[in-house]
């Protein structure tokens, strides 16, 4: 919503939408508004009791991530020019050690504690040229772009013990042994596929310019020589919270598969890649199946991938409907209500999110009356069930075929709410807070995680 920026004025706003033309704009639309309470009553109706037992069924240990991105100008004189840095950070929280760091008489979490269970450790960070700057002297942004994202996801995130790099993690999912792109992204030549066979890079047959296995994401075509690169940069932040979530359960998956079905990897967002990178979703949907897959084979429970959503529509609308719902209800939100009650769209798609979701939405009021927007995986390898589009969005909200993950998820949301800040819990808010608290650099957390006692199965 471009305009919602151009009000700068005190008051400007408001003036606005009073304009009349405006307001005969908005009679012609539909959008978000606040149900009367008739409609509030109703909708609280569809809610079931949400899922739970005593004991809570918790995992040993969860992974929450967050990420941020500054793009600023790299100085005040010079605003055309643009640096792009992202930041990813991890925090692994162990649930016994975590017993130990609540204050029982309020529930908060003892920030001292906290610090000085990772005090040694810094986040994952890219830094990207933006606007105007030429990286190794190539000859414009974008193809400057391309090849720091080479360089930055080729090198070893991790450490000896546990390596971590991003083209493997990449390649991994894309699941071939040779991963192609259509067209040269210099030349744009496509007469021939481009083909990565053992190599990463390969020599265009036409240019003869380099083409990175991580052209493959297309993050690059959104960036400009002197445009502002900022809506790119969050793509790219987006498309790698995702990448390192595939990393990890990649990397655990091979040493000891059956220690995932202990862990909760919680991330701040929809389940969704958006925009050129989205089709990495398809892939994260279809290792999260394998995965659960294996796991189910072993006798284990399904590893729990959680995205908590803070903001958005659909927290918006949850919080419009919060005041008619009871305390510790439930709901899966299904393409029919998603269309009607949060987006207002007349045409909807056959299937919501059909190219970047690939996990389902729930609605959550805790027992303690906070209202939660989170996320499961969608329990298929990919979107084509009985034919896909409608039939898809039908079989991706049938709630049993989530077995007992909706319980479980409610129980770490339960276990780690806080009373601090509403609609998030303990491990994001501390993925959040990185600048107060150390965190634990990407490889080191597989690291804690297998010395935690994981190999043990
Ligand atoms: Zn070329």
């Amino acid at each position: 919503m471009p305009y919602a920026r151009e009000t700068a004025g005190k008051g400007g706003h408001a003036d606005f939408v009073r304009n009349p033309d405006v307001q005969t704009f908005l009679s012609n639309c539909s959008y978000l508004r606040e149900p009367s309470d008739e409609e509030g009553r109703a909708l609280a109706s569809r809610f079931q009791p949400a899922p739970r037992s005593t004991p809570p069924r918790l995992p040993r240990f969860v992974v929450a991530s967050d990420a941020s991105k500054s793009d600023t100008p790299i100085s005040d004189k010079l605003p055309s020019t643009q640096v792009g840095f992202l930041k990813v950070s991890h925090v692994l929280v162990n649930i016994d050690t975590y017993a130990d760091l609540l204050d029982p008489s309020n529930h908060f979490v003892d920030p001292f504690k906290v610090a000085d269970m990772h005090r040694s450790a810094s986040p994952i960070t890219f830094t990207m040229p933006g606007s105007n700057i030429r990286y190794k002297g190539i000859f414009s942004v974008k193809h400057g772009f391309r090849r720091a994202l080479f360089d930055q996801m080729s090198t070893n995130r991790g450490d000896a013990q546990a390596p971590m790099h991003l083209t493997k993690t990449l390649r991994a999912l894309i699941g071939t042994t040779t991963p192609t792109i259509s067209a040269c992204p210099s030349c744009g030549h496509d007469d021939a596929r481009i083909e990565f066979n053992a190599s990463d890079v390969v020599q265009c047959a036409n240019c003869g310019a380099e083409v990175f296995v991580t052209d493959w994401l297309r993050l690059h075509e959104g960036i400009s020589d002197y445009g502002d690169n900022s809506s790119a940069m969050t793509r790219m932040m987006n498309a790698v919270e995702h990448l390192m979530l595939g990393a990890y359960i990649l990397q655990v998956f091979d040493v000891h598969p059956g220690a995932l079905s202990d862990i909760a990897f919680v991330l701040d967002g929809p389940l969704a890649v958006f925009g050129e990178p989205a089709k990495l979703s398809l892939r994260l949907q279809a290792l999260i199946h394998k995965v659960n897959t294996r796991l189910a084979e072993l006798g284990l429970s399904p590893m729990l991938v959680i995205g908590l959503q803070k903001t958005g529509g659909l927290m918006n609308h949850a919080l419009l409907l919060e005041r008619f719902l009871g305390d510790g209800m439930l709901r899966i939100v299904d393409d029919d209500y998603r269309n009607t009650y949060v987006t207002g769209s007349d045409n909807p798609a056959a299937n919501f999110g059909n190219e970047t979701y690939y996990g389902q939405d729930f609605l959550f009021k805790t027992e303690r009356g906070r209202m939660f927007n989170f996320a499961l995986p969608y329990p298929f390898a990919d979107k084509s069930h009985n034919g896909g589009g409608r039939a898809f969005a039908l079989a991706k909200t049938e709630i049993e075929r989530y077995g007992d993950q909706v319980q479980r998820a409610c129980d770490v949301i339960r276990h780690f709410e806080m009373d601090l800040y509403d609609n998030a819990i303990v491990p994001v808010a501390l993925a959040h807070r990185h600048a107060s608290i150390s965190l634990v650099p990407g490889g080191q957390v597989l690291n804690l995680l297998v010395r935690g006692g994981l190999g043990k199965r």
